[in-house]
């Protein structure tokens, strides 16, 4: 397995001659579905400088090969956004050229992060966000694998545009569009629905009236008529806000904010991942575990959607949970403890301050939920 590793890697490196001409390709520190990334130097420099570089799949839409590339150009160098240096190309290959900086794994700071720490993180995440969102441009695939910290030249990175898109103020329903969106057919398989033990009925909320099935184990022939409805839904499952797991069709840099809300949760509860989110119906299924199924079915509602559930889901103290996650991973909480949620003794790690900021993060409700601007102004963060 390791010499087949081995073999992909030597090949990958080739496809580009001119690399091999000005770059010793030290060692592969990434891979992502899209593209697998390396340690260089330049040949003809003391080695000091080091570069980062990312070949992406031959398969890769020219397109998206574009819009990451423009975005690293216009946007990156600042803030901690990632710049680029150089873009190659050989026939399908396209190599782009980074500075490298060397960075710590999540699960190794994840758990003993301090409260100073956790500001200056959020504070270098969301300066980041800031800048991109002015931009009018959405990352869409916030996660700690794509914000890079080193943790001890406390350096933070934003890198991987692969799946940004560019979104403009639709004015006359003022509402927010995205700009050459990928529309994914919508498709939700019956058995997916039926492997939770919380069920959803999700359905737009205008065919409520109209149809006869509405809640019903049975889909009637008008639905069955319908056209699927598509919906923007690149992300990482986990990190998915609720306007994208609910196929809302305008999604807005609303969604980055979210994803940085789960990653602020996992600092706070030393948890990741925090949510599994197998498929989208179980993701829904877990924040609701969280907020509950009244202010899930508000936000659906707003979204111009219907969920029901079987059963009432009350919500849990965002504060109690976090507490007890961070015992129980510490290896501090009472082996019969484990399974409920009331408020533990010992005294929390981070203020209540930080609570009120992640739960601003992790509104809901896409259109009051904090911007990067309002979130680095938090009391959280200024204190
Ligand atoms: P993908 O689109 O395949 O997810 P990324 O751009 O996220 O590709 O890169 C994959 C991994 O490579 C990152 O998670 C990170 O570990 C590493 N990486 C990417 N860019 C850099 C960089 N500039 N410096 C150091 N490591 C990097
Ligand atoms: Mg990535």
């Amino acid at each position: 397995m390791k010499k087949d590793n081995d073999e992909n890697n030597v090949t990958v490196k080739n496809t580009v001659p001119l690399i091999k001409d000005l770059f010793h390709i030290h060692k592969k520190v990434g891979e992502g579905t899209f593209s697998s990334v390396f340690l260089a130097t330049l040949k003809l420099s003391d080695g000091s400088k080091k570069f980062a570089l990312k070949y992406l799949v031959p398969t890769r839409h020219p397109e998206k090969i574009e819009r990451e590339l423009q975005c690293m150009q216009q946007i990156g160098g600042k803030d901690y956004v990632v710049g680029l240096e150089l873009c190659l190309r050989s026939f399908e290959t396209v190599v782009f050229v980074m500075p490298y900086m060397r960075h710590n794994k999540f699960a190794e700071y994840v758990q003993d992060m301090t409260v100073q720490e956790t500001k200056d993180y959020m504070i270098a995440l969301l300066t980041a966000l800031r800048r991109v969102h002015k931009f009018n441009i959405i990352h869409r695939d916030v996660k700690p694998s794509n914000f890079l910290y080193d943790r001890h030249n406390k350096r933070y990175l934003l890198v991987d545009f692969g799946l940004a898109q560019e979104y403009v103020i639709e004015k006359k329903s003022n509402n927010l569009k995205l700009l050459n969106s990928e529309a994914q057919v919508t498709k939700r398989k019956r058995s997916d629905e039926n492997s939770l033990n919380v069920s959803f009925n999700i359905r737009k909320k205008s065919t409520e009236e109209k149809c006869y099935c509405f809640g019903k184990a049975k889909v009637c022939s008008l639905c069955m008529s319908r056209s699927e409805q598509t919906a923007p839904r690149a992300g990482t499952p986990g990190f998915r806000a609720p306007e994208v797991l609910l196929k809302h069709p305008s999604q807005t840099p609303a969604i980055d904010i979210w994803a940085s809300g789960v990653m602020m949760l996992c600092i706070l509860s030393g948890t990741q991942p925090f949510f599994h989110s197998p498929d989208d119906c179980t993701a829904l299924a877990e924040i609701t575990t969280i907020f509950g199924s009244n202010k899930m079915q508000q936000c659906a509602r707003k979204l111009g959607k219907k969920i029901i559930f079987n059963e009432d889901i009350p919500g849990v103290d965002v504060v109690s949970l976090c507490q007890k996650l961070q015992k129980r991973n510490k290896g501090l909480l009472d082996s019969n403890d484990h399974n409920t949620c009331e408020k533990v003794s010992l005294g929390a790690q981070f203020p209540k301050e930080a609570y009120h900021f992640v739960l601003g993060l992790l509104d809901l409700d896409y259109k009051t939920r904090l911007t990067a601007d309002q979130a680095l102004n938090h009391p959280f963060l200024k204190l």
